[in-house]
């Protein structure tokens, strides 16, 4: 989608600091980073929301829930203290990029509940 922020991360029309990459997931550290850790992961389709899947989006999703996240969770060495994931969806769920993304949130003690 032209006017989509990470869209264009994808596409490497604007830069990031991308930390994996496979067909059809991105992964980057977030430009405003909330923790030690703050990764997004992104499907390379473009998925408005959580909401906006279609059933062929099943393999990607579960592909960067499965094998995406726990791998970069190894390679920032925040499996044993724990980390948070975090999916955004709609203005109250506080999205602000409207291209489905997953926040790996992780270095530091979380609250709960959530703001
Ligand atoms: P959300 O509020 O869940 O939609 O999260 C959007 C996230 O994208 C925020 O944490 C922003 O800091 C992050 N973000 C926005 N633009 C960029 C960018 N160009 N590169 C990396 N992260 C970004
Ligand atoms: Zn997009």
């Amino acid at each position: 989608m032209s006017d989509c922020v990470f869209c264009k991360i994808v596409s490497k029309e604007i830069p990031a600091s991308i930390v994996y990459e496979d067909d059809v997931a991105l992964a980057f550290k977030d430009l405003e980073p909330q923790a030690p850790v703050h990764v997004l992961i992104v499907p390379k389709k473009h998925i408005k929301s959580l909401t906006d899947t279609t059933p062929e989006d099943k393999e990607t999703i579960s592909h960067i829930m499965v094998d995406v996240i726990p791998e970069l969770a190894k390679e920032f060495k925040i499996v044993d203290n724990g980390f948070r994931t975090v999916i955004n969806t709609g203005v109250e769920g506080g999205q602000t990029v409207a291209h489905l993304h997953f926040h790996l949130i992780g270095g530091r003690s979380m609250q709960w509940p959530p703001g």
